[in-house]
């Protein structure tokens, strides 16, 4: 038989606790920040040691590490970048992710490390990505604005590699052209500080009318039916967007992608009773009506939504699971308060949520408490699948 091609499932990693749960929840690559020179600035960002850490915890895991270079520099910030990438090199970092020509000289000036280029420098057809390639790009990440079949071709003209979005939250501008954040907040969305202006509900008067809606807001990008498509396309890399999103959300979008990629590499569709399973699941993270963006045929008017209808968190992550006492309890450490008697819900890496009665809630001195707190360590039932680092959820009520 055949080997069916298996793209690498691509997660963001805001801090180190995301990084590891994105990677044992399935994703095959993360991409992260250190403090300076990437376009999150909101986003925790690593520190040297955090990134250190990062890189073992992935390389233990046979995962990857691209770090983020995508801001455009000034000649007094290049200065300062040599060290780092110095520092980069010296821990295994497994790609950069770069946008600007200067950074990609320093790099090829002071390491050997694999270069990507962002999204942000707007590569949308073969002869600017074959410029790419003979500057020394490996990879190309193309924007929300190519299409499936744009993006098969820049892959067998030119042999790079191509990652592209499959999820997520998406501009409404062309990636990496767009200062409407600089202009309604005086924050640069080009050097990491953009307030997401174009989701915000704007009034429009007409004709002695107001008219309030979100004008400019993108609905969201959710890839998942597409997803032969970009494995039959032979996409290299498939992205998540999110570094400034939850660990529930990281944890979520690595599991289902990561197991619907595995469904078909096995049964070559997905025709499956499991694709029910799986768009719930991506229902329960926080996110605004899903679209398909440009993926199959251009995105029109309603890929923009106008109505706030599903932004909601249904769930909330109540703890991350430190400790599992086979058939007896699990330690959970408290990131939202439940009381006994609350039913909660554990995510395994793999396979369907497990639901948990919380007939006891007490200290690991065995003191029973009448309402959790966030930060407490506490003892709860166990659960089969259970496994440290799993996620525990409630349905807000
Ligand atoms: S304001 Fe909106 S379109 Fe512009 S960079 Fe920010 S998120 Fe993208």
């Amino acid at each position: 038989m055949t080997k069916r091609w298996v793209p690498e499932l691509l997660a963001p990693a805001g801090n180190l606790e995301k990084l590891k749960v994105a990677i044992l929840y399935g994703a095959n690559a993360v991409y992260l920040g250190g403090q300076k020179f990437g376009l999150r600035s909101a986003a925790d960002n690593f520190t040297y040691e955090e990134l250190e850490e990062g890189v073992r915890f992935a390389h233990e895991r046979n995962a990857q590490v691209y770090v983020v270079l995508n801001s455009f520099l000034h000649d007094k910030e290049l200065d300062e970048l040599p060290e780092f990438l110095e520092f980069l090199e010296s821990i295994g970092v497994d790609a950069l992710i770069v946008s600007d020509l200067g950074v990609i000289t320093t790099i090829q000036n002071h390491c050997n490390i694999e270069i990507h280029l962002s999204t942000q420098a707007s590569c949308l057809n073969v002869y600017a990505a074959k410029m790419w390639k003979e500057m020394g790009v490996t990879r190309i990440v193309l924007g929300r604005e190519v299409s499936l079949k744009e993006a098969s071709k820049i892959k067998k003209e030119t042999g790079l590699e191509v990652e592209m979005f499959i999820h997520g939250s998406m501009c409404m501008a062309y990636s990496g052209n767009c200062v409407i954040s600089n202009y309604t907040q005086g924050r640069d969305s080009n050097r990491g500080g953009c307030a997401h202006s174009c989701r915000f509900e704007y009034s429009l008067d007409f004709e002695e009318e107001q008219k309030k809606a979100y004008f400019m807001s993108s609905k969201d990008l959710e890839g998942i039916r597409v997803l032969p498509e970009f494995i039959d396309c032979e996409i290299d890399s498939l992205k998540v967007e999110g570094r400034m999103k939850s660990h529930h959300y990281v944890g979520t979008i690595s599991k289902v992608y990561s197991d619907a990629i595995k469904y078909y590499e096995k049964e070559g569709h997905l025709l499956s009773e499991d694709m029910k399973e799986w768009e719930t699941e991506l229902r329960k993270i926080t996110h605004r009506d899903y679209t398909q963006a440009s993926l199959i045929e251009p995105a029109g008017a309603d890929s923009i939504y106008t109505e706030r209808l599903h932004d909601e968190n249904e769930y909330v992550v109540v703890g991350v699971v430190l400790d599992v006492h086979e058939d007896d309890h699990l330690v959970i450490e408290v990131r939202s308060a439940f009381r006994p008697g609350d039913t909660l819900e554990l995510v395994p890496f793999s396979g369907p949520s497990q639901e948990i009665e919380v007939s006891f809630a007490t200290t690991i001195m065995d003191e029973p408490y009448e309402k959790t707190k966030p930060g407490y360590l506490v003892k709860i039932p166990y659960v089969k699948e259970a496994q440290k680092w799993n996620i525990v959820r409630a349905r807000l009520s």
